[in-house]
């Protein structure tokens, strides 16, 4: 028996990520913390396993009114919080071109009023073939066809033809479509396309634009404070006059940056060489926060803004972490190498993957050896945002034996 309407009714399936952290959980309380690697879950935890929350941040929300947390934020977000976002995203690598950013409950928000808004029903959505699993759901949601493209090349470049034959069949009889890239520190294998491949991207769907197809992508960018010290955010400049049918949205994250993943903040940020492109995006996603979550977080809105103008202590306490993450990145990838197993190139972000077909297999040892990671079709996640630098070492270790011996 069902009472949900069809469009409504999914097959029963846990979150992996959540259901292998739960399991991670509880091997820790049965056997100890120092006895279960956790490289599960996308939160950045301490050499202790404990998740990290920036002091600068909840010293904020500690020190906050009350009435001021349990007030309402303008549906668009507050204007000190839009003006936060392009100045604590782009820095000094913003576009020349018109911009606003809209408020939403972190990237997931943002990412499902782009794909809601550009594509319509049966429209497709591409995204790489590695990619985050709720780019699928949202577009299930509301009926738009996913379609994946090869991401890498055999030696692991962005694989650039695939792309372009994949906008080609998906546009032979459509007239628009949406693309997802998640770039720099991709999750879940880490890579970041470079400048020279973010130019043939966009010079792609400019082209699509220019010949008259409605052309709208989106970048999630949940982890680009962790993958380079400034100079990943230089491909920002190239949305820099763009084709009017070629709209670009950011989808910004305070989740990762801000350590603030329960906070649920972030924003939609569109970029647009025509100012009414931009006015029609305000109004659009506006219309979607007022009917879905209404208005975004306060608190949260509130600390980026205050931020922005007092942001030394943030920078320091953000700057200790990507250093922290690094250190975790060149000990795995060192560790690797020694033990000759193949990954895809890290170039920032919490994960780092091993591509294999026994990816199943190879975490069904590893759990009962309680070391927990995610396996997926095309391989094995390691969260190191989690994962202490000897905890990886064994980690590694005991991956490339099942690697081997399986
Ligand atoms: N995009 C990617 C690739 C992610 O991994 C995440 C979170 O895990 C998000 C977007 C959005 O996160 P949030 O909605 O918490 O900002």
């Amino acid at each position: 028996m069902s009472m949900t309407i069809k469009k409504a009714t999914w097959p029963i399936a846990k979150d992996l990520a959540f259901d292998i952290n739960n399991k991670a959980n509880a091997a820790i309380e049965k056997y100890g913390r120092e006895n279960v690697i956790n490289a599960a879950l996308g939160t950045l935890a301490d050499d202790s396993g404990k998740i990290i929350a920036l002091d600068s941040v909840y010293d904020r929300l500690s020190q906050m009114d009350r009435s001021i947390i349990a007030s309402y934020a303008p549906i668009e977000g507050e204007d000190g919080f839009r003006e936060a976002v392009l100045d604590s995203l782009f820095e000094n690598h913003r576009p020349k071109a018109f911009m606003t950013a809209i408020s939403t409950p972190g990237g997931t928000g943002a990412i499902r009023s782009g794909v809601f808004t550009y594509a319509d029903e049966g429209d497709p959505v591409l995204s790489h073939d590695y990619y985050w699993g709720p780019y699928k759901k949202i577009c299930d949601e509301f009926g738009r066809d996913f379609i994946t493209y090869n991401f890498f090349t055999d030696d692991y470049k962005f694989d650039i033809e695939a792309y372009k034959a994949a906008m080609a069949k998906a546009l032979e009889n459509k007239d628009r479509l949406v693309s997802i890239i998640n770039s720099p520190g991709n999750n879940p294998t880490g890579y970041s396309l470079s400048d020279d491949e973010w130019d043939e991207v966009i010079k792609a769907c400019q082209d699509l634009a220019i010949a008259g197809k409605k052309i709208t992508l989106i970048v999630d960018v949940a982890y680009i404070e962790y993958a380079g010290s400034g100079k990943q955010k230089e491909f920002f400049e190239k949305f820099t006059g763009l084709d009017p049918n070629f709209f670009v949205i950011v989808a910004y994250s305070m989740s990762k940056s801000h350590t603030a993943y329960g906070l649920r903040s972030g924003a939609a940020i569109g970029i647009s060489s025509k100012k009414e492109i931009i006015d029609e995006f305000e109004n659009s996603l506006a219309h979607s926060a007022r009917c879905n979550w209404s208005n975004g977080v306060h608190a949260p809105q509130l600390i980026l803004k205050d931020l922005e103008n007092d942001k030394d202590g943030y920078k320091k306490e953000l700057e200790n972490l990507r250093l922290m993450l690094e250190k975790r990145a060149e000990i795995f990838v060192r560790e690797a190498k020694a033990k000759k197993l193949a990954m895809i190139p890290y170039f920032g972000g919490f994960f780092t993957f091993i591509p294999t077909d026994k990816a199943f297999e190879i975490a069904e040892n590893l759990e009962k050896e309680n070391i927990f990671t995610i396996p997926q079709a095309k391989g094995i996640r390691v969260a190191i945002c989690a994962t202490n630098e000897k905890d990886i070492i064994k980690l590694v270790d005991r991956l490339s034996y099942f690697m081997a011996n399986l």
